[in-house]
C-alpha cells in the first residue's frame, strides 16, 4: 500500500477517533449535568419539605401563644406566617409542574390539604379567642383534632421526602453511571488515537520511510561519487519508497552502462592505436622473420584473449609454413601444412572451427576444446599467408563479431606487408641471381670478390673458372632450349658439389665461377676435380634422346698468392684458357694440369 494512502487512512482514522472521543466526552459531561440537576432537585425538595414542616409547627406555636398569653404580637406573627405559607404553597405548585411523579404530586396535595385543614382549625380558634371564647379556643389548639392534623402534616411531609429521596437517588445513580461509562469510552477513544498515532509513527515513518531513506541516502551519496559498484537492494514495494528505489536502481544501471561504454571506447581506441603502431612497424620490416616478430609482439596486445600463429605461403602456393607464434610463453613452433587443409584459404574468407563443431573444422587444427579462427592473408587477390587464432577462453558470437572487423583489418595489413616483402625478395633475387640457372650472377661475384679484397685478410680463397666444353654444339644440334637445359644441369651439378663450403656464380654465357674461402691449392684442386668428374659423369637426355657427354674445363687460382679481386679472377681465367688449350675436360692450376703439377712436384 502506498505511504500516502496509509497516511490518509491514518489521518482519517485519527480524526474519526478524536471526534468520537469528543462526543463521548460531551455525553459524559451531559450526564454529569443531569447528575448535578438531580442533586439540586433533591436538595430543593428536601428543603421544601423541611420548610413546610417547620412553618406548620411555627404557626401552630404562634396561635397557641396568642390564645394562652393574649399578646397581639403572637397574633401578628401568626398572620405573617400565613402569607409566607401562601408563597410556599405557590412554590410547591411550581415544583409540581417540574418533573415530579404522580405519587409525589399526590403526596404534596395531601400535605397542602392537611396544612389547609390545620390552618382553618387554627384560624377558627383564633377567631373564637377574639370573640371571647378563650377556653374553646385553647381546647381547639391543644385538642386531639389539632394534634391529629398536625401529625398528619408531619407524616405526609416525611413520606414525601422519602419518595423524593428514592426517586432522585435513582436518577443520581443512573446519571453517574452513564457519565462514568461515556468518560471511559472517551478515554478508550483517546487511547486508541494515541496508539494509532504511535503505530503510524513506528510502522510508516520509522520502518517504511526513515530506515529506507537512510539506506538510500548512503547509496545516492556513493552514486554521486560515481561509485556504481554500490549494491541497490531489490525493493519491490509498491509505494513511493519502492519507486524511489527503482529510480535509483535505473540511475545506477545507466551509470554502469555509461562506464561500460567508456571502457569499451577506451579499449577500442587502445586497439586502434596498437594496430596503427603495428602497421607502421610492418611497413619498416625487411625480412619475414622481422615481420613475424612484430606480429607476435603486437597481436597478443591487441587481442589478449587470443593466442595465435602466423603462416606464410610458399612460392608455389601449396604449403603454409609457420613463421610466428604468440603469446611468448608458447614453446611449440608452428609447423607446415598443405594450404588446401584450411577452409579459410579455400573459401578466401575467415573461417571459424568451433569447439561445438557447428561448422566444419580445418584439417590442420587439432581437435580440442577451444574455438579457432583462421583468417587468410591476401594481397591483390593473391593469398600470401594465414593467421590462425585460438580462443584462450570461450567467447560468444557477439564478441567474435566485434573482433572480426579488427582481425580482417590486421589480416589485410599483414597480407600486404608479406606481399611487399615477397616482392622485395623477388626483386633482390632478380638483381643478384641469374634467371636461367638460379645461381648468383656476375654482379654478385664482383661484390663477393671486392668484399674479400676489402677484408684485407690473409686467409686463402680458391677461385675456380668453369667453362662448358663445346657448348655451341648443343645449341646447334638440339636447339637453344636444349642448350638452356644443359646450362641448368651443369649449374645444378656445380652448386650441389660446391655445397656449403663454396659459392657458385654464373659468370656469363656458359662460364661459371666458384669461390671457396679457406681452401688451399690441394683442397681447391680436389673441389675442382670433383666438379669436373661430377659433370662428366652425368648423362643428359632430352625427349628420349641422349644429348651426349657434357664436360667442363676448370681453371683455378688461389688467393692470396695469385692476388685478390680481379687479379685472382684473371689468373683463374688464364688457367681456364690453358685447360682449353690443353684439350678441355681438365683442371688447370696456374699453367699446368693437375697431373702435370703433380709430375712437376715429383720431378
Ligand atoms: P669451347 O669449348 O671453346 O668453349 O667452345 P664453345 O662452343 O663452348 O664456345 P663458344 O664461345 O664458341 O660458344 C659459346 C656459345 O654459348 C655461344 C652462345 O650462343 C652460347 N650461349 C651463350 N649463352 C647461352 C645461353 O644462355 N643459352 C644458350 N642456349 N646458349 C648460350
Ligand atoms: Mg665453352
Ligand atoms: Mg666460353
Amino acid at each position: 500500500m502506498r505511504i500516502s494512502a496509509i497516511t490518509n487512512f491514518a489521518y482519517g482514522a485519527t480524526v474519526v477517533l478524536t471526534a468520537m472521543s469528543a462526543a463521548a466526552f460531551l455525553l459524559s459531561a451531559d450526564r454529569a449535568d443531569k447528575e448535578r440537576q438531580a442533586v439540586e432537585q433533591h436538595l430543593q425538595l428536601d428543603d421544601l419539605g423541611d420548610e413546610l414542616e417547620l412553618a406548620a409547627e411555627e404557626r401552630t406555636d404562634e396561635a397557641r401563644l396568642y390564645v394562652v398569653t393574649g399578646e397581639t404580637r403572637h397574633l401578628d406573627a401568626f398572620n405573617g406566617r400565613e402569607s409566607e405559607e401562601k408563597r410556599r404553597e405557590s412554590a410547591v405548585s411550581d415544583l409540581m409542574e417540574a418533573g415530579l411523579s404522580a405519587l409525589e404530586r399526590d403526596t404534596i396535595a395531601e400535605i397542602v390539604r392537611h396544612a389547609d385543614d390545620l390552618d382553618v382549625l387554627e384560624e377558627n380558634a383564633v377567631k373564637a379567642y377574639q370573640t371571647g371564647d378563650r377556653d374553646g379556643a385553647r381546647q381547639t389548639l391543644f385538642g386531639t383534632d389539632h394534634d391529629r392534623l398536625q401529625a398528619a402534616v408531619l407524616e405526609t411531609v416525611t413520606r414525601f421526602l422519602a419518595l423524593v429521596q428514592t426517586r432522585t437517588g435513582d436518577a443520581l445513580q443512573d446519571a453517574r453511571e452513564r457519565a462514568d461509562t461515556w468518560a471511559l469510552i472517551a478515554k478508550i477513544m483517546l487511547g486508541l488515537t494515541a496508539l494509532l498515532f504511535l503505530a503510524v509513527l513506528y510502522f510508516v515513518l520509522w520502518r517504511r520511510v526513515a530506515i529506507p531513506l537512510v539506506r538510500m541516502t548512503g547509496i545516492v551519496s556513493r552514486l554521486a561519487r560515481q561509485d556504481y559498484g554500490v549494491e541497490v537492494p531489490d525493493d519491490r514495494r509498491n509505494d513511493e519508497i519502492g519507486e524511489m528505489n527503482k529510480a535509483i536502481s535505473i540511475f545506477r544501471e545507466n551509470g554502469l552502462e555509461r562506464d561500460r561504454l567508456d571502457a569499451e571506447r577506451r579499449r577500442d581506441q587502445l586497439t586502434k592505436d596498437l594496430i596503427l603502431q603495428m602497421m607502421h612497424r610492418l611497413q619498416a620490416c625487411q625480412t619475414q622473420t622481422e615481420l613475424a616478430d612484430v606480429v607476435a609482439l603486437f597481436a597478443p596486445q591487441i587481442f589478449p584473449q587470443l593466442s595465435g600463429e602466423l603462416y606464410v605461403m610458399n612460392d608455389s602456393r601449396t604449403m603454409l609454413s609457420g613463421s610466428g607464434i604468440w603469446p611468448a610463453e608458447r614453446q611449440q613452433r608452428p609447423g607446415s601444412f598443405a594450404a588446401s587443409s584450411c577452409w579459410a584459404i579455400r573459401r578466401g574468407r575467415p573461417h571459424v572451427s568451433g569447439a561445438d563443431h557447428s561448422d566444419i573444422s580445418c584439417q590442420h587444427i587439432e581437435a580440442g576444446d577451444m574455438t579457432c579462427i583462421c583468417v587468410p592473408l591476401t594481397a591483390q587477390g593473391d593469398t600470401v599467408g594465414l593467421m590462425c587464432f585460438e580462443e584462450k577462453v570461450p567467447s560468444d558470437e557477439t564478441a567474435r563479431n566485434a573482433m572480426r572487423l579488427y582481425l580482417e583489418l590486421i589480416a589485410e595489413n599483414i597480407g600486404l606487408a608479406i606481399a611487399n616483402l615477397e616482392l622485395r625478395d623477388r626483386l633482390t633475387k632478380l638483381a643478384l641471381r641469374d634467371a636461367l640457372t638460379g645461381l648468383l650472377n656476375r654482379r654478385s661475384l664482383d661484390e663477393a670478390l671486392s668484399r674479400d679484397e676489402r677484408s684485407r685478410s690473409d686467409a686463402t680463397l680458391a677461385c675456380l673458372m668453369i667453362d662448358i666444353d663445346h657448348f655451341k654444339r648443343f645449341n646447334d644440334e638440339f636447339g637453344h632450349d636444349a642448350g638452356d637445359e644443359v646450362m641448368r644441369h651443369v649449374a645444378q651439378v656445380i652448386a650441389e658439389t660446391a655445397g656449403e663450403t663454396a659459392t657458385a656464380f654464373r659468370y656469363g654465357g656458359e662460364e661459371f665461377a666458384v669461390l671457396a674461402p679457406g681452401l688451399d691449392e690441394t683442397r681447391g684442386l680436389q673441389l675442382a676435380e670433383r666438379i669436373r668428374t661430377a659433370v662428366a659423369g652425368s648423362a643428359l637426355q632430352r625427349r628420349g634422346r641422349i644429348i651426349g657427354a657434357v664436360t667442363v674445363s676448370v681453371g683455378m687460382a688461389i688467393a692470396p698468392s695469385a692476388g685478390r679481386g680481379n687479379d685472382l679472377l684473371n689468373r683463374a681465367d688464364t688457367a681456364l684458357l690453358a685447360a682449353k688449350a690443353a684439350g678441355r675436360n681438365r683442371v688447370m692450376f696456374s699453367m699446368g694440369t693437375l697431373a702435370d703439377e703433380r709430375a712437376q712436384q715429383a720431378g
